[in-house]
């Protein structure tokens, strides 16, 4: 909330090394710092942290922008537009972060005291209450004092006793931990309570106090009503030696700031010194002054304390009308601001014009009242005024009561009670008074030693030191004003138009350089932002030489990657980042602005061989973020070219360039990824195919007997299903003849043939494994040559067959059999070494659906079993032949195949089956027949 003049010179120091961006936060803190001490500086600095923001945008930005806001706001506030600064404050609070408790306050803070200058007491301690919530938010202690200590402050003017009972217990102005602005803020208010109970003497030290600390917290406003309060503390005490001393100080800080209320509060306080020195053309000039300035802060509390000054003067001028009139209006404005201290001096006022307006009643029920009030306040300096003014009363009306010596009565309360202050001087007229009283009733010892008091008060008050330097303040004062009037409102006007033009100027500049920005960085490739930089760096400023340097991919060098001087393309020359002479270099390595100014005599060191000697050279680093991309230099023959303002534009050009600049970079990164990216890709689909091609290359592979290159009993576990499945769903076809007599249908049917070659072991016995192999392969041939491509041939195991012949006929599977058979007896094997070798097989087969009146009766694992008996069958009677069962008309589908398998005698004796066979005389087994089939369920089951 209030910087202490050291930090502010560190953080001034810490911004000196930084650039671009990085500069936001710092620029932000000083400017707000800055509010009171130096508001054009703040302004200044405002303006530079705004363009940031504008360049940056970036979340978490509102709070930057409304602190920049609160800046404008205290700078209208001090300047009397209460209206815009209210405008502003209030724009801010809404733009500060829900959870920026402190910036809250801080918004609040100004508002208050903007609801103050105008007058309107309760939305005032409404803000300042509401400032000190967010502070208690925040958690932050000084602001949670200072907010307090300023509420109490204020209560002290409507109601001493209530604020001392509500904020005495609270503040510790004596804890060592206490910040010098919290600290500050409490003596105000402690001292305060004692100037309203007129403990003068107690009150000084403590607002001298409050002074120091608010000069060097930066509260310049402060300082000044401080100062004034001191003086004017001297001033009730008669001290006016002490009391000019500060009001020499308030006037001093009051006068360059061009505030008007801390200017009209010097110039009254001043006036008011020099009207209790009796000089009265001097104070009235002033005090009109006074009035004049602060006439826009109508509503303030100075400005009343002016009005009480006004008619203070206008009855010391016997003026009584006009004393009256500001006593009056004193009143109305005290009632406003509910300000009670003014109610006591307004009717005293009023009833010393009152008495002299010849209206004693009135009068004395103004002074009565004023009596009252002061007294019911403990205020003792109000109590002897209103005191005086009774006694007066009583002096020049002697129709009113109490008729005994009223007079002496009121004056001699009015000098117990001048005892009571300590250090207080009384006054001349009062002593005077009272010898005159003393004097009336006959005593003349008293009046006498009364009138000597008098000499001797008057003596103190209006020593020629002070009634000098008073005369001294006043004629410096309108020597000054009347050498500077003339010039100063010429200067006024012309600084007013300067100022105006300056700020349209910068306006209109940030405007353009928005544009600019925006422009720039729209560019996606590096030589078109060189070229929009360079265009605009034309516009903007004088540069006959425009270069940018980047670093090189080694990070070693830096590169002239664009330059132009005079119109010509330089080379793209290539320095080293660490050359101690190369400026541009040196801008990099230290990532900051550098500005070299030659004059005349001195030529431009370090020139590049072939370009101009230029005398301005500015260099600006390419910053983005914490990275530094390279540096841009502009460079002119004139001398001083680049000011402030140029400064900021080639910053915020640079600020643009490096955004931009970093943007093509990324893009040409992505690009290229891109292109390796859809490279990588059509190698991968490539790649893919392949994989594709290889992956069908094993599953073919896995599907194939690597011996023969028949098909193996993983393929025929794939597919049988489906075979089964189009057989029976050609069996369901309602359409289909022959369904109705349960006769196979040609092309319906499946025959599993289960192959095996006799006494195929001696082959290998007697020929060794390799005979045995190539009696396997004669074999596949064999097996080609009898069955159609489509249908499968499989390896079943070892010298063992099954082939799956799809969609034939089963009264055809005989015929079939046969060729099998025939080709295997009826054709010579022949060994590697040429042996020729005679061999046999034994065939056993089985037709699915083996009941055609009940297709899915028995399932395919069940058919191919009763294959495999057929081949058992033809093994043990004899080997060389085939044999099958067929299921008659008369087959009983309930427990068939068990019985097949078990009691085939007895199925094919009840006429339930048939056997199909080569056999003359099948060996038919007896009971359960002997497991070779080698197809556990599981493996069979799909
Ligand atoms: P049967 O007439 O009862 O079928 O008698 P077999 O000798 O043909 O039948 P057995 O099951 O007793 O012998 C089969 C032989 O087949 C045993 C095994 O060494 C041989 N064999 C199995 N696979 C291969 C193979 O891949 N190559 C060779 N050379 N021999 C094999
Ligand atoms: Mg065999
Ligand atoms: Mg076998």
């Amino acid at each position: 909330m209030f910087a202490l003049d050291e930090e502010l010179a560190v953080w001034e120091a810490q911004l000196a090394h930084l650039q671009g961006a990085a500069r936001l936060d710092l620029l932000v803190t000083l400017a707000w710092h800055y509010r009171q001490r130096d508001p054009a500086r703040a302004r200044g600095i405002a303006l530079e942290a705004g363009a940031l923001v504008a360049a940056w945008p970036a979340p978490g930005r509102g709070g930057s922008n409304a602190r920049l806001l609160l800046v404008e706001g205290e700078a209208q506030w001090l300047f009397g537009e209460l209206d815009a600064a209210a405008a502003l404050a209030d724009q801010a609070m809404g733009m500060f972060e829900a959870d920026d408790a402190a910036g809250r306050a801080d918004a609040y803070w100004l508002r208050a005291w903007i609801d103050i200058d105008r007058g309107n007491s309760a939305a005032g301690d409404q803000a300042l209450a509401d400032a000190a919530g967010a502070a208690r938010r925040a958690g932050d202690n000084v602001r949670i004092d200072v907010c307090d200590a300023a509420s109490a402050l204020l209560q002290v003017f409507r109601d001493v006793h209530a604020a001392k009972a509500r904020w005495d217990q609270r503040f510790d102005a004596a804890a060592a931990s206490l910040h010098p602005a919290a600290r500050g803020w409490i003596d105000d208010y402690v001292g305060t309570c004692a100037i309203q109970a007129s403990e003068f003497g107690g009150a000084i030290p403590l607002l001298i106090r409050s002074f120091e600390a608010s000069m060097v917290t930066g509260q310049v406003r402060r300082s000044v009503n401080l100062a004034t309060n001191i003086g004017n503390g001297f001033t009730m005490l008669g001290a006016h030696h002490a009391a000019l001393e500060w009001m020499q100080r308030g006037l001093d800080l009051a006068r360059p700031t061009g505030w008007p209320l801390c200017v009209g509060l010097g110039l009254m306080q001043t006036a008011e010194t020099l009207r209790q020195l009796g000089q009265r053309p001097a104070a009235r000039q002033l005090l009109h002054q006074a009035l004049a300035t602060m006439a826009p802060l109508a509503g303030s509390r100075a400005y009343a304390v002016a009005l009480e000054y006004q008619g203070d003067l206008a009855l010391d001028g016997a003026d009584y009308d006009a004393a009256l009139d500001s006593f009056a209006c004193l009143e109305v404005r005290g009632e406003a601001l509910g300000q009670v201290d003014f109610q006591s001096s307004a009717r005293r006022g009023q009833a010393h014009a009152l008495s002299h307006l010849n209206r004693p009643r009135e009068a004395l029920a103004m002074a009565e009242s004023a009596l009252a009030l002061a007294r019911e306040r403990g205020d003792a300096y109000s109590q002897i005024a209103a005191l005086e003014v009774l006694a007066d009363l009583h002096t020049r009306h002697r129709l009113l009561e109490p008729a005994e010596n009223a007079a002496l009565h009121y004056l001699q309360q009015a000098m117990a009670l001048a005892a009571t202050i300590d250090g207080y001087t009384m006054p001349g007229e009062l002593l005077d008074a009272l010898a005159r009283q003393y004097a009336g009733i006959g005593d003349f010892a008293e009046a006498y030693q009364v009138a000597l008091r008098a000499g001797a008060a008057r003596q103190k008050i209006y020593s020629t030191d002070a009634t000098n330097r008073a005369v001294a303040m006043q004629v410096q004062h309108q020597t000054e004003r009347a050498h500077t009037e003339g010039e100063h409102h010429r200067q006024l006007a012309a600084a007013e138009a300067r100022r105006a033009e300056a700020l349209q100027q910068i306006s209109a500049t940030l405007e353009h350089l928005s544009a600019i920005g925006q422009e720039i960085t729209a560019h996606l490739d590096a030589k078109a932002v060189f070229r929009a930089l360079d265009r605009h760096v034309h516009g903007l400023l004088d540069a006959t030489h425009f270069s940018v340097f980047l670093i090189d991919a080694d990070s070693n060098s830096l590169r002239c990657a664009f330059g132009i001087e005079a119109g010509k393309v330089l080379p793209a020359t290539c320095l080293a980042l660490s050359d101690p002479h190369a400026n541009s270099a040196r801008c990099v390595r230290e990532r900051r602005e550098i500005l070299v100014e030659l004059d005349a005599e001195s030529c431009t060191p370090n020139l590049i061989p072939g370009t101009l000697p230029t005398m301005s050279l500015l260099f600006a680093p390419l910053l983005v973020g914490e990275r530094v991309l390279g540096a841009m230099t502009v460079q002119s023959l004139q001398r001083g070219a680049y000011g402030e303002r140029e400064r900021l534009i080639f910053r915020t050009l640079c600020a643009y360039g490096a955004i931009a600049l970093d943007n093509a970079s990324a893009y040409r990164q992505v690009a290229a990824t891109l292109r390796t990216l859809s490279a990588t890709q059509a190698q991968l689909l490539e790649k893919n195919v392949e994989l594709e091609q290889a992956y069908q290359a094993l599953e073919e592979v896995s599907l194939t007997d690597q011996l023969t290159g028949l098909r193996n009993r993983r393929f025929f576990l794939q597919h049988v299903d489906a075979d089964v499945g189009m057989s029976l769903r050609r069996y369901d076809d309602p359409l289909h003849p022959g369904r109705a007599q349960h006769e196979s249908v040609p092309g319906k049917d499946l025959v599993f043939f289960m192959v095996d070659l006799d006494h195929f072991k001696e082959v290998n016995d007697r020929y060794g494994h390799a005979g045995g192999d190539a009696v396997l392969i004669q074999m596949q041939e064999r097996l080609r040559e009898v069955f159609r491509e489509s249908d499968y041939l499989i390896r079943w195991g070892g010298e063992e067959f099954l082939v799956l012949a799809r969609a034939t006929r089963r009264d055809d599977a005989k015929v079939v059999a046969e060729r099998i058979r025939h080709a295997v007896a009826h054709r010579e094997f022949i060994l590697p070494d040429g042996t020729r070798l005679h061999k046999t097989c034994s065939i056993g087969f089985a037709c699915f659906p083996f009941l055609p009146s009940a297709p899915r009766h028995l399932s395919w694992s069940e058919v191919v079993e009763l294959a495999d008996q057929g081949l058992y069958l033809a093994k043990r009677s004899g080997r060389n032949a085939w044999a099958a069962v067929y299921a008659t008309d008369q087959a009983r589908p309930e427990g068939l195949f068990p019985r097949l398998m078990h009691h085939l005698d007895q199925a094919l004796d009840a006429g339930e089956v048939t056997l199909v066979t080569s056999l003359e005389n099948p060996a038919l087994p007896t009971g359960p027949k002997k497991r070779r089939l080698g197809l556990a369920a599981g493996e069979i089951t799909p």
